[in-house]
């Protein structure tokens, strides 16, 4: 199933990111997440690739085909193209296509230092195009509501946004941010510039200090004052500073459904019951207007 299609059947689309296992764990250990993730509604389930710079992109393609075979939950593969030639592309477009997964989040990736980078995908429109002529696709790419960190201006980020478009992301997904009034005013700026396809929001839940600053030092994201105020008083207590998190996300989510978003991905980092708690707060307010929607 093509996921774009789905922003046509509801009013708001739900998943989930995972990421694969350490290659230094069995490759199963992911079942006991996927069985968890199984009983929590949602529409499908993105599976991230050799994200946080840990080699484990091999497993990628297997997670999304196991996902799709063995759980029947829609996958969306994801796959970076900044250190990989042409053929190693086609190697995995074929790996997808055998474990009969169809759903690509295309991506550029991080420069990392000392690497060494291939030229055949300069930015992440490559990568679509390419994958676009291959065929048999549904591709989406990632946006930033607070400006990608290396663009000169987010202006300039929204304008390769909509190059993306062109070259086939059917729809988006943001990366995280803590204040909804910076992406009501980056979707505007969107629409403006003629991006049309669905926007996703991708959600964190903060749930410690530590987590924030890596957050902040990896993609700028700038954080309010309410957030920064929950985590001075609760971040010293790990069960005080989940549920402070989970609320604060709640909220986020609530402001976002209020505002006639369409869709909200939530990055579950693995962690089953954060993913369960949220959830939990906002699954009957989803339903109900994913029901009004269809009238
Ligand atoms: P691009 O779209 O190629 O953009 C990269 C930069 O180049 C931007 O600053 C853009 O403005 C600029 N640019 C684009 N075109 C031009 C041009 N013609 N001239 C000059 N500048 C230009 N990383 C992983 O490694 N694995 C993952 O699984 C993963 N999952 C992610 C999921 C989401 C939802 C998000 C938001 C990010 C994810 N990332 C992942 C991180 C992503 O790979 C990085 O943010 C990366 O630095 C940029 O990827 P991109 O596809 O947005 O790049």
């Amino acid at each position: 199933m093509e996921i774009s299609k789905l922003f046509k059947e509801k009013k708001i689309v739900y998943s989930f990111e995972i990421f694969p296992p350490k290659l230094n764990s069995p490759i199963e250990v992911i079942y006991d997440t996927l069985s968890h993730l199984e009983n929590l509604k949602h529409d499908y389930l993105s599976v991230t690739y050799g994200a946080g710079g840990s080699d484990v992109k091999s497993r990628t393609c297997d997670i999304a085909s196991i996902i799709k075979n063995k759980y029947n939950i829609e996958p969306l593969s994801h796959l970076t193209c900044i250190n990989s030639k042409k053929d190693e592309v086609r190697q995995v477009l074929d790996a997808l296509r055998d474990g009969n997964v169809t759903n690509i989040l295309a991506m550029r990736g991080d420069k990392q230092p000392g690497t060494i980078v291939a030229d055949d995908f300069k930015f992440s429109y490559h990568l679509m195009d390419f994958i676009a002529r291959n065929g048999g696709f549904n591709i989406a790419g990632a946006c930033y509501p607070e400006g990608h960190p290396e663009c000169e201006s987010l202006t300039k980020d929204i304008e390769y946004m909509k190059k993306k478009q062109d070259c086939g992301a059917e729809f988006f997904i943001t990366q995280m941010f803590f204040d909804n009034g910076l992406f009501y005013e980056f979707i505007n700026k969107a629409r403006k510039t003629g991006v049309t396809a669905p926007v996703q929001v991708g959600i964190m839940p903060i749930t410690s200090t530590k987590q924030i600053e890596r957050i902040v030092y990896l993609s700028g994201a700038r954080i309010p004052q309410k957030l920064s105020k929950l985590l001075a008083r609760y971040g010293s207590n790990k069960e005080a500073m989940t549920q402070a998190g989970i609320i604060y996300a709640t909220e986020q989510i609530m402001d976002l459904v209020e505002n006639n978003v369409q869709g909200i991905h939530i990055y579950t980092m693995n962690n089953l019951n954060i993913a369960r708690r949220i959830t939990e707060n906002i699954n009957s307010v989803i339903s109900m207007e994913n029901t009004s929607y269809l009238g």
